[in-house]
């Protein structure tokens, strides 16, 4: 069998309608749909971001829906065996789609007791979302993205990355045997994740700007016929990452948690868990939303801004979300994955959080670095952008926002070696925020030490470890 010859011809028995299927505008005021096999990424009528409307399964009651998923975790077929085609009914496809899968999805969720000591909780759970094929939660939309280029009959496949998405795309794309090109800031990505990309046999182009210069060429390049992009934008990359929510839901043994917090960066992710919760609820399978809450790196923080001024202003703010973000002209983090100064999503995820009851906030690059040293205490490796979920936590419970006893979810999005240079650099003591600039202090530094090869040198450089 080729990896793209599965057919989702078991879609259409489970109950998935394509026909029902479209593509809805978000703007206000506007809504105009569109066909869900139109190449279009923002509305024809007014520019606005696109979001997918599935309908609601014809099953008798939610339990039936729960059983099911389940159920398909025993199966041997690789549509049932994955973390995103489990949750097929909920997801735009259906008929003859040839899905592109690497078994994403079917991430742990872990006890973390160190982290929620650190975060004065206590207890923490971590979604290790960095687990996935390609080492980031990426995956998840990805699969669906690339399923969709393939229902198109596109011939190549495009995004904008700051590293994580080109290494998924460039994946996705060689399992479905479609060409892929990357546009990268230059100089800007992990060395680790462009060895991902190449490796894939993706077209890399390192582009001399910044990964929101990358995104304005893409959209640029996506009014081409023979190129379908596959940045968040793509609102088949939310449907697919969406499903992390139902599969976390399930973990948590159905009970919701009070919070699910998670770093923003484009702001897909939190659209995408938002998404998802809600469909839950309109589904009756949950009976309220979990609070959605956002961490931003200090000097990437848009949202955050919006979000302070907002609140500042006392707004009613559901009702009258704000039509533009200003963006951060300059975004500035160690954190590359959530180095964006204009994020796509970000009306979309700030509806989520606010609709959940939320908060969007920011963390310094000094909160980051030891918040991830903390989470590899517990025996967890993430990425630095992973780490602002910790290092927020631990703000909103002195901000007495989280209470000590509150049920908290990190989602974790990516995986420690995707940057062990940032690692390195800060158990050594030489993590600059800023060429040039002064190191941050680890606060939890384990350096390597170099003793002679005899037992007695061993021994003696082990006394009064803790
Ligand atoms: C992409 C990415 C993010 C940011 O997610 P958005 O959907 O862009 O907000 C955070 N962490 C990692 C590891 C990522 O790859
Ligand atoms: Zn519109």
């Amino acid at each position: 069998m080729t990896p793209r010859g599965k057919s989702v011809a078991a879609l259409s028995r489970a109950g998935a309608k394509e026909a029902n299927a479209f593509q809805k505008c978000i703007g206000p005021g506007c809504g105009r749909e569109h066909d869900l096999n139109e190449r279009v990424y923002v509305c024809a009528e007014c520019g606005a971001s696109l979001e997918i409307s599935v309908p609601k399964p014809a099953l008798k009651d939610a339990a039936g829906l729960r059983d099911l998923w389940e159920s398909r975790r025993r199966s041997l077929d690789s549509l049932d065996r994955s973390g995103v085609w489990r949750f097929r009914e909920l997801l735009p496809f259906a008929g003859a789609a040839p899905v592109v899968t690497l078994l994403e999805g079917n991430t742990p969720l872990y006890d973390a007791p160190r982290s929620a000591a650190y975060s004065k909780l206590d207890s923490l759970r971590l979604k290790h979302q960095g687990c996935n094929p390609t080492g980031s939660f990426k995956d998840t939309g990805m699969t669906a993205a690339v399923t969709q280029a393939v229902v198109l009959r596109a011939r190549t496949v495009v995004c904008a990355s700051t590293g994580n998405t080109a290494a998924s795309l460039a994946a996705y794309a060689a399992r479905a045997g479609l060409r892929s090109a990357i546009l990268l800031p230059h100089g800007q990505i992990s060395s680790s994740k462009l060895a991902q990309s190449v490796d894939y046999g993706a077209a890399v182009r390192e582009i001399d700007g910044n990964f929101d210069d990358c995104m304005k060429l893409i959209r640029e390049l996506g009014g081409d016929p023979s190129i379908y992009v596959a940045n968040s934008i793509n609102p088949f990359r939310i449907e697919g990452q969406k499903t992390v929510a139902f599969e976390l839901i399930e973990q948590c043994a159905w009970r919701v948690p009070d919070h699910v917090v998670v770093p923003g960066g484009n702001l897909g992710n939190s659209s995408a868990l938002g998404k998802g919760f809600s469909e839950l609820l309109q589904l009756g399978l949950i009976r309220r939303l979990p609070r959605l809450s956002v961490i931003q790196a200090e000097g990437a923080a848009p949202l955050a801004h919006l979000f302070a001024s907002l609140a500042a202003g006392g707004r009613a703010m559901k009702e009258n979300l704000p039509e533009e973000i200003m963006p951060v002209a300059n975004p500035k983090t160690l954190a590359t994955a959530i180095k964006i100064g204009s994020p796509v999503s970000w009306k979309k995820a700030l509806r989520s959080i606010l609709e959940s009851g939320g908060s969007v906030i920011t963390v310094s690059e000094q909160e980051i670095a030891d918040a991830k040293a903390v989470i590899g205490r517990d025996g967890i490796g993430c990425e630095p952008a992973s780490a602002t979920t910790v290092a927020g936590i631990r703000r909103l419970a002195v901000a007495g926002l989280i209470r000590p006893h509150d049920d908290v979810v990190a989602v974790l999005t990516g995986h420690i070696l995707k940057d062990p240079d940032y690692v390195s650099h800060y158990h050594r003591g030489t993590l600059a925020s800023e060429a040039g600039g002064p190191p941050i202090s680890g606060a939890f530094r384990n350096q390597p030490q170099r003793v002679a090869a005899t037992k007695e040198a061993v021994l003696r450089s082990l006394e009064g470890l803790e």
